[in-house]
């Protein structure tokens, strides 16, 4: 055979090997099993051990035992329910062979009289006879091997049978292609790594469930992390290789609102924004995430980069994932632009038919330099007269292809900058964020204080009255999230409406209630009477906006907040304390608390550092579990664990960085295709 076609096997549908017949295939097609090699990554989840092998006096009740027997004698009783019993023994000694529902013809071809037989089953006992029911493997001698062993279980084999799926993925793994290796012998050597196809082979072979660090695993895994990797060094080649006009500025505008502005940037901000005008000024199309803790002020960073492509009379455009925070921006750059001639304007749902209609001529006639909205900003009819420069806010659920597709709408001019308030570990951002630069905020304004953390029992409830009374009687507004019940949005409503009467009537007039069954608007209208100052306290559940800034709102109270993952408490712990005001978060929990619901609250109490927290959150929960990801329904890996395998990560990239210049061969084709990365390349 040649190579291609070797190659292919794994490719070829599932249908192709001998024992998968129609009903095998439909079965395994439901479980997202269609080519041979879907196969390959349906690990074994656990080992069944057949290796225990001894004589008839040596026997352990309730264990597992392969033993070597000569059957004696058969005794099929007349009587039907009764069962089918072999006697069989050794030098040593006896052992009844126990067979339900089965035939006589059957007992005598695979159990031949005075022949030694390899038998393998649990071992019972009866009327102080040791026995086998019903035994998993009778087989000739010379299969021993074959059955003295550990055993792969796969989930699958619900449905197939340990026996017949075991067949298969014997077969498959015994037929995998040699291929032509496509990592340095120097490298694999250095790392103690085998060959693609005895990696494989082994995966499946030796209990790999302890071994998510075995050099087995790991080189499986690094392939994936380096085929994915590559994957986004490709795309990000492509978006950058349509070369635009470099954007031409002297940052007059910038430099004259940063004087301005009450307060002093940030050195972190400072170093972003030159991140940004270097990428603005290059030829280079600009693909950029700025991450950012909530509060570390990505919005001025934004704006102030705006400036210098409108400057460069280009026009720039500001998208915001809801109406009220696409406002917010709105009245800020219209505070920031007071004395300066920037035309800025807004678009959202809201926006009335006639407005719309001049909006969208002047934005056409080049008259708009700066327009913000929510996501309706990127229709169809939305027609720019020279855009240069596209900033999405709090856009962290955007899959890659979302993102190329945003970047081509824009046209070859434009520069893309996601902004997003949910740090993540660093293995998460190549993962995610692979194919685009990254900017870090690091640091928060210098004279934000940090919120307070404090942590109740539920039966102490009593004690915060008193409390919340005095920040309402101070000019404070209070969050009051409610538990969150898993998987139900009915009960997440019903509960917050519970929670709402009750502190309504402690507190009458002055308490208003969100959660996520109320419409888009009537959410924009609450949230702006709270803004606004019409009601003090908002019981919510854990859907509050994101990016909102209530500077009022000093304090949040979390309930049953054991609920929550790490990053999301500090998520909500960030909707407060923007002010100058000293901010307090209150974790209410029931009952007792777990080791890691202490552990989380530590972290929490010990530091604000999002990124820190994001990192601690992972390792304690482990990947895939990180909300907001989780949701956008993206698997990224089959076997790779950015928890466990950082260093992969690590070396993947820096590998990458060395090659992606030349890259013209096919080297990494099979690879590539092996992972099922070669789609999201293709329909870019
Ligand atoms: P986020 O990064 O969460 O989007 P924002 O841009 O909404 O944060 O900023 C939060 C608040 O911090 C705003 O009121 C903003 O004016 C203020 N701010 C931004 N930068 C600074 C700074 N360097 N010093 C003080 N306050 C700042
Ligand atoms: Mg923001």
């Amino acid at each position: 055979m040649n190579i291609v076609k070797k190659n292919d096997y794994l490719f070829n549908n599932v249908s192709s090997i001998r024992g998968i017949g129609k009903k095998i295939s439909k079965y395994l097609k439901n479980k997202k099993i269609e080519k041979i090699n879907d196969l390959l990554w349906h690990l074994p989840y656990s080992y069944t051990d057949r290796r225990e092998f001894v004589s008839l006096d040596r026997l352990e009740i309730g264990k597992i035992f392969t033993i070597k027997v000569k059957v004696v004698k058969y005794n099929f009783p007349r009587i039907r329910n009764l069962p089918n019993k072999i006697v069989c023994e050794d030098e040593k000694g006896k052992i009844d062979l126990v067979y339900f529902n089965s035939r006589e013809g059957y007992i005598r071809k695979i159990l031949p009289i005075n022949k030694w037989t390899i038998v393998s089953g649990k071992i019972g006992f009866y009327k102080n006879r040791y026995q086998i029911t019903n035994p998993d493997y009778v087989t000739s001698i010379d299969n021993i091997d074959y059955v003295k062993k550990l055993i792969p279980r796969y989930s699958l084999t619900e449905g197939i049978g340990e026996k017949s799926y075991r067949k298969i993925i014997e077969k498959v793994l015994e037929n995998l292609p040699n291929i032509k290796e496509w990592h340095e012998a120097s490298f694999l050597k250095k790392m103690n790594f085998l060959d693609w196809k005895t990696s494989m082979q082994k995966l499946h072979e030796e209990n790999f469930e302890k071994e998510i660090n075995s050099n087995v695993y790991k080189r499986l895994a690094y392939d994936e992390i380096f085929s994915h990797l590559l994957i986004m060094s490709k795309n990000r080649k492509k978006i950058k290789k349509y070369k635009k006009k470099p954007k031409i500025f002297k940052k007059l505008i910038s430099i004259k609102i940063v004087n301005s502005l009450a307060f002093q940037l940030t050195e972190s901000q400072k170093k972003v924004i030159n991140e940004i005008e270097n990428d603005l000024a290059s030829k280079e199309r600009m693909f950029r995430v700025v991450q950012g803790d909530v509060g570390s002020g990505k919005t001025i960073v934004a704006l102030l980069t705006a400036t210098n492509v409108i400057e460069s009379k280009f026009q720039c455009a500001f998208m915001a994932p809801t109406e009220i925070l696409a406002k917010q921006h709105f009245e800020l750059a219209k505070k920031i632009f007071k004395n300066i001639k920037i035309n800025v304007a807004l678009i959202t749902g809201k926006t009335d038919h006639g407005k719309k209609k001049e909006i969208l001529k002047n934005l056409k006639d080049n008259k708009i330099n700066l327009i913000i909205g929510t996501h309706s900003l990127f229709q169809k009819k939305i027609e720019f007269n020279k855009l240069g420069f596209i900033i999405i806010d709090e856009q962290h659920k955007f899959g890659v292809k979302q993102r190329m597709s945003l970047a081509k709408k824009g046209g070859n001019e434009c520069d893309v900058l996601l902004m997003s308030a949910t740090p993540i570990p660093r293995t998460m951002m190549l993962t995610f964020y692979g194919d685009m630069d990254i900017s870090k905020i690091t640091e928060k304004p210098a004279k934000r204080k940090s919120v307070v953390t404090l942590s109740k029992p539920e039966e102490k409830m009593n004690e915060l009255w008193p409390f919340i009374r005095k920040q309402i009687k101070n000019g404070n507004q209070i969050f009051w999230i409610c538990p969150l019940i898993e998987e139900s949005k009915i009960l997440n409503y019903s509960s917050a409406i519970k929670r709402f009467d009750f502190i309504e009537k402690k507190f009458p007039k002055k308490v208003g209630l969100i959660h996520g069954a109320l419409k888009k608007e009537d959410k924009e209208d609450i949230l702006k009477n709270f803004l606004n100052k019409k009601i003090d306290i908002l019981v919510s559940t854990s859907i509050i906006e994101v990016g909102v800034d209530f500077p009022n709102a000093n304090l949040i109270i979390i309930e049953n907040s054991n609920k929550f993952g790490l990053a999301q408490l500090h998520q909500l712990r960030g909707r407060v304390g923007r002010g100058d005001k000293q901010a307090t978060c209150i974790l209410l929990f029931k009952g007792s608390l777990s080791k890691n619901a202490i552990k989380r609250i530590k972290i929490l109490k010990s530091t604000d550092n999002g990124f820190l927290i994001a990192e601690e959150d992972m390792k304690l929960r482990g990947y895939g579990d990180i909300s907001g990801f989780q949701q956008s329904g993206i698997k990224y890996f089959k076997i790779a664990d950015p928890v466990h395998h950082e260093d992969l990560f690590k070396l993947a990239e820096n590998q990458i960085k060395k090659i992606e210049n030349n890259l013209d061969n096919n080297k990494y084709d099979f690879l590539i295709k092996l992972f099922d990365k070669a789609e999201v390349f293709s329909e870019l």
